[in-house]
């Protein structure tokens, strides 16, 4: 069962604890952190918040009116399995100050109100969501943030790509055949291993790890799905742990989508699925065992895609992952079994209660709060409006004739081109108040200064390849 305030106040009491942490998702994503003494909490702490200044978390408040309040969520209290003393992390929400009301930019409130949403629109009470969150562990990586083009040089744990292990042992992973030889060829066994008995210990049930198709240490582990806030809440957690435990290893893990050209990338497939009274509104019995109502929400997940690629695909580095060739998706299309198609309905288990859709455009650089949300908004638009998804596709799209594919739509080719669509088509996210014009506009303006402009003033290190000698 989840704690709650008692709980907590007794766990703090009784454990011996030495600080407590407290967490929130700054906009575009990571988490941010501060820590009290354990007497600094009491039952007031999780009805009217405790003080921190705002001002220089990413997307949050001017400077003139940066007071914020944290209100910690007892239900998610857990041990930090990496510091030295006792610490409790408590994951918060935050209030403005002002009005006495839940900020409408932290993220984990805009997740909250999806999930109010969906009750509202009376289609389902739950909504499950499995992301499969992919990641790369490196022993180094070295770059130059200044003022040129940002060199950079990755050392890889597996040999390929300039490794400086220097053993010569010669175990080394081909490009694109990291799925799935086991030791010494996989490298991470016992680094997943321990992330993921970390996971659990934390609460968090894990289905499996394993190495992935790329070389360089990319690796999965898949949580068991839960409910969305919950999911992006363990999302936080997960990205944590992987982290920190490459790093008490000596090594670093990244998620960002494309480290390395030419090797498959990290993505975030998500699975989700509404249920309504305990019943799984998705199976049904037309193709592959779908309902009307999923194949409506894969529709308005394909309708809406190039907007909530803006979200959940929100870096530049992201549309060099959704590329042909390396089992991103790069057609909006959806499929039973192709997965070079944006939407898969997965075809693992006959059971009815396991019927899903797996959106694979996703990456591990989005904010889960805000990504999870927007999936849930554009599918329940698809179910409202009663979008249809058109024919599926079951030929691998990469090798239709052009023409053929040409006729099926594309994800957007960059970060712009997103961003552009989010700003034409995001009627479907501001239903119910669960993203606000404010909020989509810091984010888009947060994302063309800080990322897309920063980038492009900057001279690619192959622009020197091919115009050096112009
Ligand atoms: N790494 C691939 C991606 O970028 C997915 C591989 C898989 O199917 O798990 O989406
Ligand atoms: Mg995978
Ligand atoms: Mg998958």
């Amino acid at each position: 069962g989840y704690a709650s305030p008692d709980d907590v106040l007794r766990m703090i009491k009784d454990g011996e604890i030495a600080m407590i942490d407290l967490r929130f998702t700054d906009l575009p994503g990571l988490w941010q952190h501060f820590s009290v003494p354990p007497r600094a909490i009491s039952a007031d702490s999780f009805a009217n918040g405790i003080g921190f200044d705002g001002s220089s978390i990413r997307g949050f408040q001017e400077i003139q009116e940066s007071d914020m309040l944290v209100v910690p969520d007892p239900t998610t209290a857990f041990l930090d399995p990496f510091t030295e003393a006792p610490t409790l992390v408590l994951i918060c929400n935050i209030l403005d100050p002002a009005s006495g009301q839940p900020y409408s930019r932290d993220p984990r409130f805009i997740a909250q109100k999806a999930e109010t949403y969906l009750k509202a629109t009376g289609i389902g009470d739950t909504a499950y969501f499995g992301p499969e969150l992919e990641h790369f562990v490196f022993n180094g990586v070295h770059y130059d943030q200044g003022t040129n083009y940002g060199y950079y040089e990755i050392d890889a744990v597996e040999a390929n790509w300039k490794a400086r292990d220097g053993t010569g042992l010669g175990h080394k992973l081909r490009p694109k055949e990291g799925y799935f030889p086991v030791p010494p060829s996989d490298t991470l066994q016992d680094a997943r291993t321990r992330m993921v008995t970390l996971l659990e210990r934390i609460g968090i049930e894990v289905e499996a790890h394993h190495h992935e198709v790329a070389t360089g240490g990319q690796g999965e582990i898949d949580m068991r799905f839960a409910t969305l806030t919950r999911m992006a809440d363990s999302v936080m957690i997960y990205k944590f742990v992987v982290k920190n435990v490459a790093r008490s290893r000596g090594m670093t893990a990244t998620f960002m989508p494309k480290p390395l050209f030419g090797d498959n990338g990290s993505g975030m497939h998500v699975h989700q699925s509404i249920w309504r009274k305990d019943h799984p509104i998705f199976a049904g019995d037309g193709y592959a065992g779908s309902s009307e109502a999923m194949r409506y929400y894969i529709g308005g997940l394909l309708k809406h895609a190039p907007a909530l690629l803006a979200i959940c695909a929100p870096t530049v580095n992201s549309y060099r992952r959704l590329v042909p060739g390396f089992e991103a998706p790069v057609n909006l299309g959806y499929s039973r079994r192709n997965r070079s198609a944006a939407c898969r309905i997965p075809m693992y288990s006959s059971n009815p209660r396991s019927k899903r859709v797996e959106f694979r455009c996703p990456d591990p650089s989005c904010n889960p709060y805000m990504a999870f949300a927007a999936m849930l908004m554009a599918g329940l638009d698809g179910i409202r409006s009663r979008i249809n998804p058109g024919e599926p596709i079951d030929k691998n799209l990469y090798d239709l004739p052009p023409m053929e594919r040409a006729a099926i739509p594309s994800t957007p080719a960059s970060l712009a081109e997103a961003l552009d669509a989010l700003e034409a088509d995001c009627k479907f996210l501001l239903a119910g108040d669960v993203f606000t014009t404010d909020v989509l506009e810091t984010y888009v303006d947060y994302k063309r200064s800080h990322e897309i402009t920063e980038i492009r003033m900057r001279p690619h290190p192959y622009e020197f390849v091919l115009y050096y000698d112009v």
